[in-house]
Formats: structure tokens, C-alpha cells, sequence
């Protein structure tokens, strides 16, 4: 891309953002916390979806002080049904690192703010530009479609080299415009108009679009192909005791850590999951039924869940309410809670 072509785009675009902004909370703040937030809620999820999310956590911790102060179940209950969990716990570890090590006070300067749990470089990059107006660009797979239609890139944009590259280039736009509205603007023109199947009647930038002029739009972005998923099939544990049901804390570490959750076997008979579960816990069951099978699906791996329920002839203190579960449960399980038939 020629300088002044490039100029001429991040000018447009910052215009076009300031016009067009979308009437969002983290768009009309710089505040860093509620910016952070914003960007660790929007991580795998939709905008419509974190909205509530994003307004009861404002709430309930209105200042990053108070996420820090709150337990690590708190925020997880907080969180529930958002989904990626460990975003969670980072947010919450994140917090108390600012209260304790950087007085309570967000830290400025990019290699601190990198240093915060479950901070990579993209949402450095926006706490940093949105939140502190600073020439840093914040790169993600909504930015690199528009860049890779904008000027023709046939290169994967899921590789390094590629990502690079366009950092480079996008770090020379934003020095020279408002380093907070161009981000943004990146990031709404990714999430508005040059979309999955963009809408480039009302692009700001289509006198200058590659995809646009060679009708290009539907073969970029190119990507490298990703490994399949992997798929696992569990015998899942629906023990329940009169109204209440089992549920036990998974590890601190690994997929879903500190959640609770139905016991559950990775084996391929009912009675391999029967022998292991009875090794676990010291009370019997009677009355076993099959009930269902649920499909959860994550980023790199789908379950399949095949339930089955019956009563515990004893309890523990591991059994809970199931009219008022109080802990984090992960998406997985509440189904599988859903499929409960008294
Ligand atoms: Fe995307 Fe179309 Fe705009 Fe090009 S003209 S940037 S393809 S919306």
C-alpha cells in the first residue's frame, strides 16, 4: 500500500467510526478497567451476548478494587453461562495484581499491562490504544479479514508472518490518527460492514479495496486449515438424593479448572464408569436410568455426554440444592442438570 493510500484509509476510517459508532458502554468510556473487561468478555463471544454480562459485572464490581476484593466463586457466578471460563479467573487474577502491585491504579505502559493474566497481545493492544490513546495496534481476526480484503492478501491470515506484516503496516496508520478512535474504527468496520459476507455499499473505504474491485470478497480471507477437533465420549453422573444433586470441583488446573461439575468417566461401558465412580465416593446408588445424550462443543474438542441419573442411598457434603445451585457451573453441565427428570 502506497503512503498516502494508507493515509487516506486510516483518515476515512476514523471518520467514518466517529459518525457511525454503535451506541455500546465500552465505546463511550476510557476508562481502562471497563475497557479490559469489555475486550476479556468479547473474547469468543458475541457483542448482543456479553451486553448483560458486561452491565451486572459493572454492577457488582464497579471499580477494578472491588473485582479484587470479590472470591474467585463470586466472579465465576458472576460469569456463568459466558462461557471460556478461564477468562474468569484471568480478569479475577488480573485485579488483584493491579491492587497489588500497581497500588489499584491500571497500569499505562504496554509491558505492564501485557504482564496481566490472560492479556495477550491483541487486547494489550486495545487497552492500550482505546484506554490510554497510545499508537499501539491491536490485531484480530476481525482486523486481519478487512486488511487481507483491503489490500489483496492472499497469505493465510492465521499465520505468524502474515500477522505481522499487517501489524507493521496498521502500527504506521494509527500514528496518525487518534490512536483510540482508529482502533476502534478498525474494530467496528470489522464488526459492521466488512463482515463475513460484507456489506460494501456503505463501506467507507471501498474506493480503495482491493476485494472490492477484483470482486474478491468471498476468497479473503485465506486461512490454513486447523487440526480437528477432538471428540470424547463421557459416561456423565446425574446422582441426585430427594432435591438435591452431586456435583464435585474440578482440578485448579486444565479445561473448566475449579468448577463444579456431574461426575463424569471417560470409558466406554456404563459399568467401567459404575466401578470407577463407586472407588470415588463411599455411599451406593439404586434406581439407574439412561436419560440422554448432550454435545457440547469447545474450541478444539466436542463431548459427548451420555447420561444417566439415579438416587444416592446416602449424602455427602458434596450434594447441592437444585433450586439453588450457588456455584459456577460450567455450559456442559448446567445441560446436563437441564436433564433432570424428577
Ligand atoms: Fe470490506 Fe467491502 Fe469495504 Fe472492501 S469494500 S473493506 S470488502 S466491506
Amino acid at each position: 500500500m502506497k503512503k498516502q493510500t494508507y493515509i487516506k484509509f486510516a483518515h476515512d476510517i476514523s471518520n467514518w467510526y466517529r459518525a457511525n459508532k454503535r451506541d455500546l458502554p465500552f465505546r463511550k468510556t476510557n476508562d481502562p478497567y471497563k475497557i479490559f473487561l469489555s475486550e476479556m468478555m468479547l473474547q469468543q463471544t458475541q457483542v448482543q451476548t456479553m451486553l448483560p454480562y458486561y452491565a451486572r459485572f459493572i454492577e457488582r464490581f464497579p471499580t477494578i478494587n472491588d473485582l479484587a476484593s470479590a472470591t474467585e466463586d463470586d466472579v465465576l457466578t458472576m460469569w456463568q453461562g459466558l462461557g471460556y471460563y478461564r477468562r474468569a479467573k484471568f480478569i479475577h487474577q488480573a485485579a488483584i495484581a493491579v491492587r497489588d502491585q500497581h497500588n489499584g491504579v491500571f497500569p499505562s505502559d504496554l509491558k505492564s499491562i501485557k504482564a496481566l493474566k490472560g492479556v495477550g497481545d491483541y487486547t494489550a493492544g486495545a487497552i492500550h490504544s482505546i484506554a490510554f490513546n497510545q499508537p499501539t495496534p491491536a490485531i484480530d481476526g476481525n482486523v486481519m479479514r478487512v486488511m487481507s480484503r483491503v489490500l489483496g492478501i492472499y497469505d493465510p491470515i492465521n499465520n505468524t508472518e502474515t500477522v505481522r506484516s499487517v501489524k507493521q503496516l496498521v502500527g504506521k496508520m494509527i500514528l496518525l490518527e487518534n490512536p483510540s478512535d482508529f482502533t476502534q474504527a478498525l474494530m467496528e468496520l470489522g464488526a459492521l460492514v466488512c463482515k463475513q459476507t460484507p456489506v460494501c455499499e456503505v463501506c467507507p473505504v471501498q474506493a480503495k479495496c482491493f476485494a472490492y474491485k477484483h470482486s474478491a470478497q468471498s476468497t479473503l480471507p485465506v486461512k490454513e486449515k486447523l487440526a480437528p477437533k477432538t471428540e470424547h465420549h463421557f459416561i456423565t453422573f446425574l446422582v441426585t438424593y430427594k432435591d438435591k444433586v452431586l456435583l464435585q470441583r474440578n482440578p485448579a488446573d486444565g479445561l473448566l479448572a475449579n468448577m463444579l461439575a456431574c461426575p463424569q468417566f471417560e470409558v466406554d461401558t456404563f459399568d467401567e464408569a459404575l466401578t470407577l465412580f463407586k472407588h470415588r465416593y463411599s455411599f451406593d446408588v439404586k434406581n439407574i436410568k439412561y436419560v440422554s445424550q448432550i454435545k457440547h462443543v469447545f474450541t478444539h474438542r466436542v463431548w459427548y455426554m451420555h447420561i444417566y441419573q439415579m438416587d444416592a442411598t446416602d449424602l455427602n457434603a458434596s450434594f447441592y440444592a437444585i433450586d439453588a445451585l450457588p456455584h459456577a457451573i460450567s455450559r456442559a453441565h448446567q445441560k446436563v442438570l437441564h436433564s433432570y427428570k424428577k
